[in-house]
Formats: C-alpha cells, structure tokens, sequence
C-alpha cells in the first residue's frame, strides 16, 4: 500500500459479474469463494453510504480498469476496489444497458465438473451435461462439430444483499485526470509502478 494515497486498494478478487434482473444491471465482485465474499461484505460494503459509492470504467485497448469506492461509516476498514479485466460481451452488454444505475452485490466463483452439477446443466462448450459420454474417464461432448473433451462450467453465487449505486462513469484514460477516484487508482497502482 502507497502511503501517499488515502485510499486502500483492494485487487484479491477474481473479476467482476454482470447480470440483468431485478428490473436493473447488477454489478457482482466476484471472490474466490463465497466467505471471502460474505466477509469483505461485512467488513467493508455494509458500511457505504450508497449514494457515496462511485463506480469508474477506464477502457485501455483490449482490457478495462474497474475502480470502485465510497465514504464509510467505518472508516478503518474501507478499501476501494480495482482490477484490470479483458472486455467481454457482459461487459459491453451492462455498458450500454446500465442508464447511470446498478445494483451491486458481491459473489463466488466457482468451477463445476460433471460429477457436480445437474442433467441439464450448460458446459462452457455450449452443450448440456446429458450431451457428453457418461464415462468417469470420458465425459467428451457427443456433438459431432464439437472438439469438448472434458465438461466444465462455472458456477456463481451471490449474496442476497444489495446496495444500489447511481454513479457510473465511463472514462478514457485522458479523462481520468478530471476524476479523484480513477487518478488515485491509476496514479497508485500504474503509473507509480512504472517509476
Ligand atoms: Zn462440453
Ligand atoms: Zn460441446
């Protein structure tokens, strides 16, 4: 942590979920494992005040930063988060369905194999499990066109609580210099590092 920023950065999280429902985007950080989520949680998110809490994409080519932080009712335990991701069809998906607002939540995941999930469950190959051998040694998809050789799929989970965020921006990398939280991120965790 620099000592020069007020703001703790907060990167240990696998990537960042989005799904449409509840009538809204929904934002998910998504941990290693479902208490990881439940505590950083309690720990930190519970104590944002929501109309605080500010959400920045920075897009650099092919990844984008996702910065996230608000003012807390605890201040010793706030840490901001930040990560760099690839852009994906999620992400495009809540860029241009998100109108400024989002709930966000926090989630685990997971990877789930044959013997773990039901029939009718979607390998990342497209095809469902019935749709692969049933063999322990060979669950290869049955698809002809298909070159699956072993079933896969991810499993996320969230926690039921939710805060409601109305500050999202979208930045390019020249117009971070304008915004407090995206500087800090980039001057902290990018451009401190190339010295
Ligand atoms: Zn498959
Ligand atoms: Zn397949």
């Amino acid at each position: 942590m620099s000592s020069d920023s007020p703001y703790q950065w907060f990167d240990d999280f696998v990537g960042v979920a989005y799904r449409y429902y509840d009538l809204r985007m929904n934002l998910v950080p998504l941990f290693h494992d479902f208490k990881k989520a439940r505590i950083f949680w309690i720990d930190t998110i519970k104590w944002w005040n929501d109309h605080s809490i500010k959400i920045r994409f920075v897009e650099t080519g092919d990844t984008y930063w996702f910065i996230m932080g608000a003012e807390s009712r605890m201040v010793k335990n706030n840490r901001f988060l930040f990560k760099v991701l690839p852009k994906s069809s999620h992400y495009d998906r809540f860029k241009k369905g998100q109108e400024g607002t989002a709930y966000l939540r926090l989630g685990s995941y997971s990877t789930k194999f044959k013997k773990d999930v039901k029939a009718d469950a979607k390998c990342n190959c497209g095809h469902i499990k019935e749709d692969h051998e049933e063999g322990k040694d060979d669950d290869s998809c049955l698809f002809e066109e298909c070159d699956c050789k072993k079933f896969e799929t991810f499993q996320i989970n969230m926690l039921k609580k939710k805060k409601t965020v109305t500050d999202i921006k979208f930045l390019t990398e020249t117009e971070i210099k304008d915004d407090v939280l995206a500087w800090n991120c980039f001057s902290v965790n990018k451009y401190a590092e190339k010295k």
